[in-house]
């Protein structure tokens, strides 16, 4: 027979191999992202089209590349950051296996421009499916710019099973946040379609996080130094009473490189054993230098793993250095580094006596004056609050429901006949039930009596109606008076992008939605102003944790955060009038038994059940 082996050709090698290292658009810029920071950028833009699909563009300022170097990045196994195995064990550079571009520019059509500082005119390469198409010499300013054009576009495949735009988005987001985070003596700005979404210039670690992650952050943050003869720890966790529900915020670097360590996590959150409430999460941005001698560097391209030699020494260390670093810092006050200076009493004023302001008083003022405005003020206020007899909106919707208007009727009659109630329950005569402990509304039917939780009830009857308003029309807002301009930084903005136009169909009106921030006039009817920050704000924490991937589940999302805010709660007393529209229009809902998180609406005790207690 034969020979049959052959050597496979190299853009079909690239291909396979591009296969590991470039799982999706987030791996490219990964890749990229580390080459600008290996050719020691000191300002770097990363620039995003459609989630990465249609464009991922990372522009540096770093040395660049020679011609037949930019030629030659392209080759597989082409790198100038190793030369023998021993190098390995002295590793400074975030990459060394020389596959990145080479496999980037199996999968997708590149470009490079490149120019090093001491040279005249700088090189540009078209390249495609690993096809060189084209080079010239181009006017460039000093460093590298790598645009990677509709990534697997030979690979129809591979292009249809990327994920969602937010999902994919998502992921460029946490590649970005890892290495910005990891030097924040470089400065960076993202890009996407368009809209400057990071802007982040050199400061030190503190300032990069409170950058990145929002001016809120800044007030989270204790810092956390411990030097040992095994392990430095620098950098911040959070304190305490501001863990939240989401993971985003948890960060492991060794050697200036993102890790995830399951063991070192648990480190971590054991020492917050008993100091956040169950369910909840601490924010920690965790440094670790440790000798690359004693970690296993063979890391793979695109593994976060890592082993260490001596792990039960550094759990134990790490754990000890967050307890101590949370007892000395958590209840004390912060060092605010972007305090605004002028409000400091200056030294030499400290010495004088001040003098009494002065008041002046506008001797006409009349407060009761309504032809100054105030009568409009008053009303409009009026408007910016949860109306009582709007409760029901979720109801009012419901009435020209058949079956509502059927569920009235029964309610009127002695005997129940009515099947609303059916397995659930049966009718209630309308004076046979009230309110217990401002709490719950007791019912009695004719099987028993059922007792309702009033605030699951009412989160039920909410969340139904939110979701059927939300897939349809828009629902009323409330306009409000002063406009709301939350405390959200860029990257919040962006997560909360996601949800704006199921935001705007359930009430919600911007006058702004941009990098800068949002100006929020109009809010859901039921909906308080005091409120809305707070339910945004637990909005996006959802969305670092999870971006909905379909239309329903976004929705779902936003109808479970908006009924869960709105409900009536435990401690409001309700008038006959109202204890009958929970009743009615949770049975009119589609799943009465359960609140939208799954948590039992009511209990029903049969008089069969009560008999038998008697016996
Ligand atoms: P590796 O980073 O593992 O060496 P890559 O395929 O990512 O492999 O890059 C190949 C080579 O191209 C690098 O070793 C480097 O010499 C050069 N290179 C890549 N990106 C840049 C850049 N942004 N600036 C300067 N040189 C670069
Ligand atoms: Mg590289």
């Amino acid at each position: 027979m034969a020979d049959i082996i052959q050597l496979l050709p190299d853009h079909v090698a690239n291909q396979i191999a591009a296969g590991e290292v470039v799982q999706r658009p987030a791996s490219a810029v990964k890749e990229l992202l580390e080459n600008a920071m290996d050719a020691q950028a000191g300002r770097i833009k990363l620039i995003v089209k459609d989630s990465g699909k249609t464009l991922i563009q990372v522009i540096d300022d770093g040395m660049g590349m020679s011609t037949t170097d930019a030629r030659f990045c392209f080759e597989r196994h082409a790198t100038s950051k190793i030369k023998t195995a021993e190098d390995l064990f002295r590793l400074h550079t975030k990459g060394f296996r020389g596959e990145a571009l080479a496999s980037i520019a199996a999968v997708a059509q590149v470009e490079l421009t490149t120019k090093q500082a001491e040279s005249e005119v700088g090189t540009k390469i078209h390249i495609e499916g690993s096809k060189i198409l084209r080079q010239e010499p181009t006017v460039a300013p000093k460093g590298t710019s790598v645009a990677v054009r509709r990534l697997f576009f030979n690979i129809p495949a591979r292009r249809q099973f990327l994920k969602s735009d937010p999902v994919e988005f998502r992921h460029i987001i946490d590649e970005f946040h890892r290495i910005a985070l990891t030097h924040p003596d470089t400065a960076f700005q993202l890009f996407h379609n368009d809209n400057e979404l990071f802007n982040l210039p050199v400061s030190n670690l503190r300032q990069r996080i409170v950058n990145v992650f929002g001016g809120r952050t800044n007030e989270k943050l204790a810092p956390l130094n411990e030097e040992t003869d095994l392990v430095g720890i620098s950098g911040f966790v959070g304190k305490p009473e501001f863990a939240k529900r989401s993971k985003a915020e948890q960060f492991f670097f060794v050697n200036q490189r993102y890790i995830r360590n399951p063991y070192l996590h648990h480190a971590v959150m054991s020492a917050y054993d008993g100091l956040i409430k169950e369910g909840t999460q601490p924010s920690y941005f965790i440094y670790l230098n440790i000798d690359p001698a004693s970690i296993d560097i063979n890391i793979h391209p695109t593994k976060t793993e890592i082993k260490f030699e001596n792990e039960q020494a550094l759990y134990a260390i790490l754990r000890a250095s967050v307890k101590h670093s949370l007892g000395q810092f958590s209840a004390a006050a912060v060092l605010d580094f972007d305090r605004d200076q002028t409000l400091d009493v200056q030294y030499e004023q400290l010495k004088k006596t001040p003098s009494l302001p002065k008041i002046e008083v506008d001797a006409d003022f009349n407060p009761f004056d309504n032809s100054k405005g105030f009568e409009q003020s008053r009303t409009s206020f009026k408007n910016t609050q949860p109306v009582w007899g709007s409760l029901y909106m979720g109801m009012e919707s419901k009435s020209n429901n058949p079956l509502t208007e059927e569920l009235e009727i029964d309610l009127e009659s002695e005997e129940v006949t009515g099947s609303m109630f059916s397995q659930e329950a049966e009718k209630s005569n309308p004076t046979e039930y009230f309110q217990v402990r401002e709490k719950y509304i007791m019912c009695m039917v004719k099987s028993g009596m059922l007792l309702i939780d009033q605030n699951r009830a009412h989160q039920r009857i909410l969340y139904e109606d939110f979701l059927g308003k939300l897939s349809e029309e828009k629902t009323a807002s409330q306009q409000l008076l002063f406009p709301i301009t939350p405390d959200f930084s860029h990257g919040e903005v962006g997560l909360l992008s996601e949800l704006r136009e199921h935001l705007e169909h359930a009430g919600f009106c911007f006058s702004k939605f941009n990098q800068n921030g949002v100006e929020i006039t109009g809010i859901p009817v039921l909906l308080s102003p005091e409120k809305t920050t707070a339910i945004l704000q637990n909005l996006i924490e959802d969305l670092e944790y999870q971006i909905p991937d379909s239309y329903f589940s976004a929705i779902d999302l936003l109808a479970k955060k908006l009924s869960k805010s709105i409900a009536i709660k435990h401690g409001q007393s309700l008038n006959q009038k109202e204890q009958q529209q929970i009743i009615d229009s949770l049975f009119a809902c589609k799943e009465p038994k359960l609140t939208p998180e799954n948590k039992t609406v009511f209990i029903q005790l049969g008089w069969d059940e009560i008999d038998k207690k008697f016996n």
